[in-house]
């Protein structure tokens, strides 16, 4: 599905610093996969090359067989409208529009019809529970509402990849629980492939696999064999092994 193939990404300016070194990584479909490293390692550099946003300097990123290095400018940003779901830390929503409005945007720039628009809004707000949000303004519903909300937006298009970085960071623990728990069961009951980015530990044994990512390098990729409890603990041990985890914050607790 995704397919990470000896990427570096170096920032020029008057130091080059080079973000991410010679990376490869694999994501099958269907995987619920996280990114854990320490702050600077990498990790949002990563998921902006993955989502074709920024260029590597060297090394491809292949998305369902297809090599984004290949696509134009144009193709490129009509493959992310098309194929890639994207979910931010600040929500990133419209607060003049409703949140059903919020939800149909992507599919208002691809010609599709309002009858399905709606048929699909309420399929998807009945799964992630928002249906009784609909007509609310965003600034009339909760933190965890919202991401739920841009959930429900970046999937409603029914992209390849969704892609989140540090969806949990700005909700206390109970609404980040549940946009977890949201995530979880998107991956389980519709086979979204996800690649989240997160800081904190609780959240990452929600995922399939952790990879792990120090100084730009591939650290290690830890797969979830046990309950998740067990596999928080051997998350937590791998991240007092590379240092920056926990100073930074953590706020889920399951
Ligand atoms: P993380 O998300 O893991 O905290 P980033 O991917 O944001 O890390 O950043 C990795 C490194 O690359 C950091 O040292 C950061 O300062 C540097 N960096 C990130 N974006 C840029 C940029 N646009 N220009 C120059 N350096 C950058
Ligand atoms: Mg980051």
């Amino acid at each position: 599905m995704l397919e990470v193939r000896n990427v570096s990404k170096v920032y020029g300016g008057k130091i080059n610093y080079r973000a991410l070194a010679n990376l490869n990584l694999t994501i099958e479909q269907g995987k619920f996969v996280g990114v854990m490293g320490p702050s600077g390692s990498g990790k949002t550099t990563l998921l902006n090359v993955v989502a074709t946003i920024d260029k590597p300097t060297v090394g491809e990123v292949l998305i369902d067989g297809k090599n984004t290095a290949q696509l134009s400018k144009r193709q490129l940003a009509l493959f992310r409208r098309k194929e890639l779901g994207f979910v931010f830390q600040d929500f990133n929503l419209l607060p003049t529009l409703t949140v059903k409005e919020n939800i149909v945007f992507p599919l208002t720039l691809e010609n599709v019809s309002i009858k399905e628009q709606d048929r699909r809004v309420q399929r998807i707000a009945d799964k992630l529970g928002i249906t009784p949000l609909l007509d609310k303004r965003t600034y009339e519903i909760s933190g965890g509402q919202c991401q739920r909300t841009a959930i429900a937006r970046a999937i409603v298009h029914e992209p390849k990849l969704i892609l989140a970085d540090e969806p949990t960071g700005n909700l206390d623990s109970k609404s980040a629980r549940d946009v977890l728990e949201t995530l979880q069961r998107l991956n389980q009951e519709e086979g979204a492939t996800m690649m989240m980015v997160t800081h904190d530990a609780k959240a990452a044994s929600y995922c399939d696999r952790v990879i792990f990512i120090k100084d730009g390098n591939l650290y290690q990729e830890l797969d979830r064999t046990g309950n998740q409890q067990s596999f928080f603990q051997e998350i937590m041990q791998i991240m007092s092994m590379i240092g920056g985890a926990d100073d930074e914050f953590s706020a889920v607790r399951l």
